[in-house]
């Protein structure tokens, strides 16, 4: 080696370095994915017209002194977003099936073929079948606001059908709304910073909040307690300062006597109490029903509820305009109330009902049904009473029989130690809001701000009517209010429904024993009820008459979520004529369909992730590459659908019909009307109108264009805006200051949307009171799936986002790279199974094939079957979900009173996927 080369050779190699590292271009991207809440912002570096490598950006402001930053957002899958645009399980251009369904046998055909196929099936169907069988399930988001969500604008335009996202998958928290009348507030998660104690109960944000996890971290290190409360030694138990393991399904034990030593130790904060919550009105003995203004007087309100006045010695009427301290009501005792006619009945406080209810739940007897310790059941109840506790809930209690049950009684220790409404205090899972051009969008007849200004004043009129008339009536009530009165005439439906109709699953909802023993006629004739009484009128749909000939997954998967497996949905599969799958990656449904159309990933389209009041960012995606293959952005896909429904509607001479409901509909101005006259061609023209208009409604800052998000990727929003989701927020959005909901019912007394119009923890509809569940209750997980030893749960996996990145290369290199399920280390032995050995999981239902992971930190008698991994990962297609009996609780038809009714996302029936009968045994893979 010459000197000349040995003072090169430094330099060569840090140029070849250099090199790898170098990029031509730089934008901003996030993963429009329902990875709730997600918009991380993150930097795609592009060369060569690839994206080389994505990482977190860190450009997150801080937002209130003394509390940390939120960077840097991100988990492991959007750090590898990159590597999944080439994955070979990208679809690469339009297909058609052409064996068995299923077999994997595909002829390419080009995007016209394509969409006159789909086009022409639609007219046939809705010819012969009326639009009603035309199905689009449900999307959380996948694929961003301009992909599933949009295309309901074309099914409510022809007449369709659309699930419900939450009523398909679970994700609707029904104990938290009957307390609070909604599911869809939560705190921002730096708010956890301002806790004193944090319970993680059917959560697991180590898996499942990894962007967010630092708030719990740094919580602690400033002083808070830590608990995780969880069946199993979850991942999550490991960094808590107290691991509390609970029976899987004994939650609401537990809960309950926390409640009583909160109270027997007089720990509860009794001004809290009496104005926030329903436990000081009057319940009448001889119905279990409130004490309503129709019983006191001869045309009375329904909903004008009652104290017991101890200085007066009578019934007072419960303010409905404002939350009072109610300091002089009784909180204890029987008394007698006139009503009207003259007669007298008994009447009790809820509070007094509450206390003999909660005589069975002493320490020493919930300890028995829950597993915890006695002492530390007083240990956890006087810790929540000490200071400012946030239960982290996930979306896991939602999907046990008896969650609403669980967050009850978890929403009843809050209440007693006046642990909501603020910072560092509640409950409560987020759905969305804030982002208002986006949710009012398919409403535009033409682009621009007048037509806009138009819609909001419209909709600022008929609330302010509704307030003029009923004084008490918040912004969030009114709100969700609108959203109930329009719910029943568009094309969303509420699965349970469907599922009734056209599935296996109204046989499973029959079988004896698994549901609970509450029920006192079969499950048929609590559903013919609730339909008969009108309580679901226009949700019901497609009735038996309009069984499913067309269907649209379109950022969902129903071959991998839908509880029962392909034993379940088999009848909606074989009957339908259509399966259409838009994806960017070949899920398991995709490999079902007839058609299959390849959608642009994120990073080769623009869009805007699902914004939460979790993160309070608007965060922007940019196309960095083009579409892969023929894939184009969804949006562009429907657009031509439209217009080539509209041509092969004017070609056949069927333009107009009408559907089952009585509603007209046409088909020759589809395309015209879907593009507002071709003003909405481009996916990125949707988005600036998106934000043009949220500018306009105020929730983003003046001036905000698109290019404002290309320059900076992310913005605060400024205020909560319009849809109900935001408003029952209930609090101040402030520049500087974490989010705390339901501040406004705390500070300022205003009423929640609930039937009484406090936080109500007594439902006095008739089905509750025969069930037993007017109150909170412990209720045993019924025997579903058989009698079988074992009990499998479930929950997100690290390593997926529902299904999306479990079957890419780069994660499934990160561990054992297949599905497994885990059991404790007692039950393997007992069943001669060693780890890493193929088990088979079976009971009434059906039964599946998964090689064992045996661990210490699972409960004896579980077993966890992580969520996410497709079917074509599993032996024969077979996957976990084939095992689940796909129960729903009778319960939840309940409806037609108060909160008990269905808006998006909110109150309905929703299936049950934890905690059901299986047994294990070895066997060969
Ligand atoms: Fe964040 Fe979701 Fe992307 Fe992960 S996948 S980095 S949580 S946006």
């Amino acid at each position: 080696m010459t000197s000349e080369t040995s003072v090169m050779a430094p330099v060569l190699a840090e140029d070849r370095y250099r090199s790898q590292i170098a990029w031509d271009d730089a934008k901003w991207v996030t993963h429009c994915v329902n990875c709730s809440p997600g918009n991380c912002p993150f930097r795609a570096y592009i060369k060569d017209g690839r994206v080389l490598r994505e990482e977190q950006s860190g450009t997150l402001p801080p937002i209130e002194p003394g509390v940390p930053d939120m960077n840097p957002m991100g988990c492991q899958k959007g750090a590898a977003w990159s590597r999944s645009l080439d994955e070979p399980t990208r679809i690469p251009y339009p297909m058609r099936r052409k064996g068995t369904r299923g077999s994997g046998d595909w002829e390419r055909i080009s995007w016209d073929d394509a969409l006159t196929q789909i086009a022409d099936t639609m007219i046939d169907t809705i010819q012969n079948s009326g639009p009603e069988a035309i199905v689009q399930a449900g999307t959380a988001g996948e694929g961003g606001l301009t992909a599933g969500f949009l295309f309901e604008k074309l099914m409510n335009r022809i007449g369709g059908t659309t699930t419900d996202t939450n009523g398909d998958i679970g994700d609707f928290s029904v104990g938290t709304y009957l307390t609070f009348g909604q599911a869809a507030s939560a705190c921002s998660f730096d708010d956890w910073f301002h806790s004193d104690l944090l319970l993680i109960w059917h959560r697991n944000p180590v898996y499942t909040a990894i962007p967010h996890y630092h708030y719990i971290a740094e919580a602690r290190y400033r002083g808070a307690d830590v608990v995780t409360i969880a069946p199993d030694y979850s991942p999550s138990a490991m960094h808590a300062d107290y691991y509390t393991g609970v029976r899987p399904g004994a939650d609401a034990a537990l809960a309950l006597s926390m409640a009583r030593v909160v109270i027997d130790e007089g720990l509860m904060d009794e001004t809290f109490v009496r104005s926030q919550t329903d436990l000081p009105l009057l319940v009448r003995s001889d119905t279990g029903r409130f004490l309503r203004g129709a019983d006191v007087e001869e045309g009375g309100r329904a909903d004008q509820f009652y104290v017991w006045s101890q200085p007066d010695g009578a019934i007072a009427p419960a303010s409905r305009e404002i939350l009072e301290p109610n300091t002089d009501a009784a909180l204890e005792g029987a008394f007698t109330a006139t009503i009207a006619g003259g007669a007298r009945v008994e009447v009790r406080p809820v509070f007094d009902l509450l206390r003999r209810r909660l005589a069975a739940y002493a320490p020493e007897e919930a300890s028995a049904i829950s597993g915890v310790h006695a002492d530390t059941i007083r240990l956890l109840a006087r810790k929540v009473a000490a200071g400012r506790t946030a239960v982290l809930l996930g979306f896991n209690s939602a999907k046990y029989y008896n969650g609403d049950l669980m967050e009850r009684a978890m929403c009843l220790v809050l209440a007693l130690t006046g642990n909501w409404g603020k910072k560092g205090t509640g409950i409560g899972v987020a759905v969305t809001g804030m982002f208002d051009g986006a949710f009012l969008f398919p409403m535009k007849p033409v682009p621009g701000r007048e037509v806009f200004r138009g819609i909001l004043g419209m909709r600022a009129n008929v609330i302010k009517g509704m307030k003029d008339n009923d004084p008490g009536l918040t912004d969030a009530a009114a709100a969700i209010q609108l959203q109930q009165g329009g719910a029943g005439n568009g094309h969303a439906a509420v699965p349970a429904f469907l599922w009734y109709h056209h599935t296996a699953m109204a046989e499973r909802w029959a079988h004896d024993g698994w549901s609970d023993e509450s029920m006192r006629k079969p499950m048929t004739e609590y559903i013919d009820e609730a339909v008969d009484k009108g309580w679901w009128r226009g949700l019901t749909r497609p009735l038996q008459s309009h069984r499913p000939r067309v269907m649209f997954e379109i950022g969902s998967n129903w071959a991998r979520r839908m509880r029962g497996g392909r034993g379940a949905y088999a009848p909606i599969l074989d009957g339908l004529e259509l399966l259409v799958c838009m994806d960017w990656r070949v899920s398991g449904s995709a490999l079902q369909a007839d058609i299959l159309l390849p959608a642009a990933a994120p990073y080769e389209k623009p869009g805007f992730a699902q914004p939460s009041p979790q993160t309070l960012n608007l965060t922007f995606s940019d196309a960095c590459v083009p579409p892969a293959g023929e894939a184009r952005p969804e949006w562009e896909v429907f657009v031509d659908l439209a217009r080539k429904i509209e041509e092969r509607a004017k070609a056949r001479g069927f333009t107009e019909y009408t559907d089952g409901r009585g509603t007209k509909h046409r088909l020759d101005d589809l395309g015209a009307y879907f593009t507002a006259n071709g003003a909405f061609e481009t996916t990125e023209r949707v988005l600036e109108e998106m934000v043009l208009d949220t500018v306009e409604s105020g929730t983003l800052p003046p001036g905000t264009t698109i290019d404002t998000f290309r320059e900076q990727g992310h913005l605060r929003f400024t205020d909560w805006g319009i849809t109900p989701f935001a408003a029952v927020q209930a609090a101040d959005l402030r520049a500087d200051e974490t989010h705390a909901p339901l501040r406004h019912h705390v500070e300022r007394g205003l009423p929640y949307p609930t039937l009484t119009r406090r936080a109500q923890f007594y439902v006095d509809h008739p089905w509750f009171i025969d069930a037993g569940e007017a109150l909170p209750v412990h209720k045993e997980n019924p025997p579903m799936g058989g009698d079988y030893p074992l009990v499998l749960t479930s929950g997100h996996s690290r390593w997926s986002i529902h299904s999306m990145n479990q079957s890419d290369r780069a994660m499934l290199g990160t561990h054992r790279g297949e599905p497994v399920v885990l059991l404790n280390v007692a039950d393997a032995a007992a069943r001669g199974i060693a780890d890493g050995a193929s088990v088979r999981v079976h009971n009434d239902v059906a039964s599946f094939v998964v090689h064992a992971k045996v661990s210490s930190g699972v409960r004896p008698g579980q077993v966890i079957s992580y969520n996410g991994w497709e079917p074509y990962q599993y032996a024969d297609w077979k996957h976990a979900a084939e095992v689940e009996p796909g129960m729903v609780k009778w319960l939840h038809f309940a409806g037609g009173e108060g909160h008990l009714r269905y808006w998006t996302t909110q109150w309905q029936p929703a299936p049950i996927d934890r905690a059901f009968r299986v047994e294990l045994e070895p066997a060969a893979l």
